[in-house]
């Protein structure tokens, strides 16, 4: 991370150039690229109108397995700034993002999370687990120190920046509230949250609600006929009402779990559809962080309460 950090601040001067040369067509917007939709949005809320942000992966589209288009090469050379996830997340972009830091600043948002917090995956290993997006209080600690990587690099909007982090770390704040709130009002016996791939192992650790996913914290990873028939075994076991789908995962591993519970005479149903690894489509409330984690909360809340 030093190394990274170092390598960035080298850099300020080259984009602080940029930035003020005359006329130029460089004197534009600072061009900001990230890989995920919940970190497009923080850095929109950051930088606002100083900026102008792209988002590699859109609504439904799964990090883990995502490979860089034609275009997004186009866009990463282009950018002024990248910003990802990081803790292996974008499994198939990380070579090309760790080899682009060695030419314009790039910043990883899971590097400012301190390493005692970062969940270790039960069945891959010590593989880090990256979603942690779904831990509100600490992505809010992701994204300050983003913004104040980006403050170094754009000292021209520093203190815009600074004062847009404190609103929306404040915002934050209520949001992280307001799900804790929500989540606790659910019955703590019925509280299980049953999804097709682990992403929510953050939610489950902030917001006391116990998590059991069908894949692991990868969608590389496969699962199989005994997993299966072990998670119908459980929801018969627990009385469990509902699952959930995701959706940017395939929803067919959980039907054959429903199916499996129905052929034992346990009728569970799909609670709703959850947002884990990508946002709702732009311009809906959904399509932001913040409507994300919201729906997500409310979901969950609807179908176990
Ligand atoms: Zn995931």
């Amino acid at each position: 991370m030093r190394r990274h950090l170092i390598s960035i601040l080298g850099l300020i001067s080259i984009l602080t150039a940029c930035q003020s040369e005359p006329n130029g067509k460089k004197n534009e917007r600072t061009l900001i690229l990230t890989t995920t939709g919940m970190l497009g949005d923080a850095v929109k809320n950051l930088c606002g109108p100083s900026a102008e942000v792209k988002v590699m992966m859109g609504p439904g589209v799964d990090p883990h397995l995502y490979k860089a288009s034609q275009g997004d090469m186009q866009l990463i050379s282009e950018a002024d700034i990248i910003v990802y996830n990081g803790l292996h997340l974008e499994g198939k972009l990380v070579e090309i993002l760790e080899k682009t830091a060695r030419t314009k600043p790039v910043i990883v948002a899971g590097e400012f999370i301190d390493k005692s917090q970062v969940l270790v995956s039960e069945n891959a290993g010590s593989a880090p687990d990256p979603h942690i997006w779904m831990n509100v209080d600490l992505w809010s600690a992701a994204i300050s120190g983003v913004a104040d990587t980006l403050e170094k690099l754009i000292p021209a909007n520093a203190e815009q920046i600074k004062a847009n982090a404190d609103t929306y770390s404040a915002k934050l704040g209520r949001l992280n509230a307001e799900i804790d709130s929500l989540i606790h009002q659910i019955p703590e016996s019925g509280r299980v949250l049953i999804t097709s791939h682990d992403a929510f192992r953050y939610f489950g650790e902030a917001y006391s609600i116990e998590v059991k996913g069908l894949q692991g914290i990868s969608t590389v990873s496969e699962y199989g006929l005994r997993d299966v028939s072990d998670m119908a075994n459980l929801i018969i076991d627990r009385k469990i009402k509902s699952v959930f789908i995701e959706t940017s995962v395939s929803s067919k591993s959980l039907q054959s779990v429903i199916s499996t519970c129905q052929a034992k005479g346990w009728n569970v149903k799909i609670g709703g559809t959850l947002y884990s690894d990508s946002m709702g489509e732009d311009g809906t409330p959904d399509g932001t962080y913040e409507g994300m984690l919201r729906h997500n909360a409310l979901t969950i809340f609807e179908a176990l309460k």
